[in-house]
């Protein structure tokens, strides 16, 4: 059985969305017409207008002159994709499935990346056919790089992926630092960076990416900081100057009580001392951030059906008819360490206070499928709609779709960026 969350009356931030009539709204379309938009619940919408919005404040605040890369796995769904292509200095792919998908929404090559361990021959040779910057993540895919790719039109352009020896503090998963699957370890760097020049590979950089999902600026800035002086330390080895330097991103979106969003000045100012270093220091690099949830995070909701409503031994439930076969992430199992609740609404009563504690369950036989615990919400009905906020990222595609042989999930995109 799961715990029973105690709740904590502060919601993070839930009012990036208008309403109307009691009704949610995204992009001035009332929820139930969303609802036929997307030819039945349950359904992700994801608001593009908020996705313009973010990238332009996140412009307007960092330096001048540093690029924007959109890590595609947060939401790999077209439309986002296609936005982003315009919006953003650049894509980051994990697959030759999202390389596929970048290059159909309009992205140029010369401005993606592919980085994730674990690429095969088919994905290195696909890469480097379309031109796109290569994020080597081991010494033997470095090998392999070299071999699968010897008959290709061009040379193969390549970025080492650093472990580096420090790890970004409290963030949500860690991914640099100890023994990873991701990137050469720092130590080893010197070695690899020989490798590249003997195998005849174009060296363009750094990739170092140490976390996600954090909402702490000074780790962020300390970890960009650090990652930042270890590349210096390392284009000593480079075979040529280091034209491209990605920092990572982490940056994180508020999902729980009392979360709040990122206070982005402090991050600025950071990168700009960086970037000021870098023009010394690293002249003719490129800086990258690469960013996935904290810009489409917020701009997308989940939503599903209430198809039943039961009380049991005086405990009300909401069952639904989407649950964590959609949105693992949002049933607490997509890397929580302790569940804590999404903040969820009944999308056509927004105007009536909480009025009853229930529980939100989905469709699925197993006590995993939960999207909300002992949740303060206005007495719902079945027909109702109940809305998952922070829903843009890591859903629909992070999610097991396939379990129990339900229908998928439908995804629309709605406003302009
Ligand atoms: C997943 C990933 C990101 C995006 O992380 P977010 O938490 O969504 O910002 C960025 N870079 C790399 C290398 C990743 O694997």
């Amino acid at each position: 059985m799961s715990a029973v969350a105690s709740h904590p009356p502060v919601h993070a931030p839930m009012d990036q969305f208008e309403r109307r009539d009691g009704q949610l709204m995204l992009a001035g379309v009332p929820l139930d017409e969303l609802a036929e938009q997307a030819g039945g619940t349950p359904f992700y919408a994801y608001d593009l207008g908020l996705v313009g919005e973010r990238m332009r404040r996140l412009r307007a605040a960092l330096p001048d002159g540093l690029k924007i890369h959109y890590a595609m796995k947060a939401n790999p769904h077209v439309g986002v994709v296609g936005a982003l292509v315009r919006l953003a200095d650049g894509i980051d792919v994990a697959s030759a499935g999202e390389l596929a998908v970048a290059l159909a929404a309009g992205a140029d090559p010369t401005n993606i990346s592919f980085a994730g361990p674990g690429k095969r021959d088919p994905e290195l040779l696909a890469a480097v056919e379309a031109g796109v910057l290569l994020n080597v993540e081991s010494t033997g895919e470095l090998e392999r790089l070299a071999r699968a790719t010897d008959r290709a039109a061009r040379p193969a352009r390549v970025a080492l992926r650093v472990n580096p020896d420090f790890e970004l503090k409290k963030s949500g998963m860690k991914m640099g630092g100890g023994p990873k699957p991701f990137g050469i370890d720092s130590e080893q760097v010197p070695a690899a960076l020989r490798r590249v020049a003997e195998l005849g590979l174009g060296f363009e950089g750094f990739h170092l990416f140490s976390g996600s999902q954090n909402l702490r600026t000074e780790a962020i800035a300390e970890a960009q900081l650090k990652c930042f002086e270890l590349a210096i330390a390392l284009a000593a080895d480079a075979p040529s100057p280091v034209r491209s330097l990605n920092l990572g991103g982490g940056f994180g979106i508020p999902y729980f009580p009392g979360e709040q969003r990122l206070d982005l000045a402090p991050i600025a100012a950071n990168l700009a001392d960086i970037a000021a270093t870098a023009a010394r220091r690293l002249a003719g690099a490129e800086l990258v951030v690469e960013l996935g949830r904290y810009l489409v995070g917020e701009a997308g909701i989940y939503v599903t059906r209430v198809i039943d409503r039961k009380a049991s031994r005086g405990h009300v439930f909401l069952v639904c008819d989407g649950g964590m076969h959609h949105h693992l992430a949002a049933s607490g199992n997509f890397g929580q360490i302790v569940r804590k609740n999404y903040p969820l609404a009944i999308g056509n009563r927004m105007d009536e206070p909480p009025s009853e504690r229930c529980s939100v369950v989905g469709p699925l036989c197993t006590p995993l499928d939960l999207l909300g615990d002992h949740v303060d919400l206005p007495r719902a009905v079945p027909g109702d709609l109940v809305v998952v906020y922070q829903s843009g990222a890591y859903g629909a595609s992070a999610s097991p779709q396939a379990f129990l042989s339900h229908p998928p999930a439908r995804e629309i995109v709605v406003g302009k960026a």
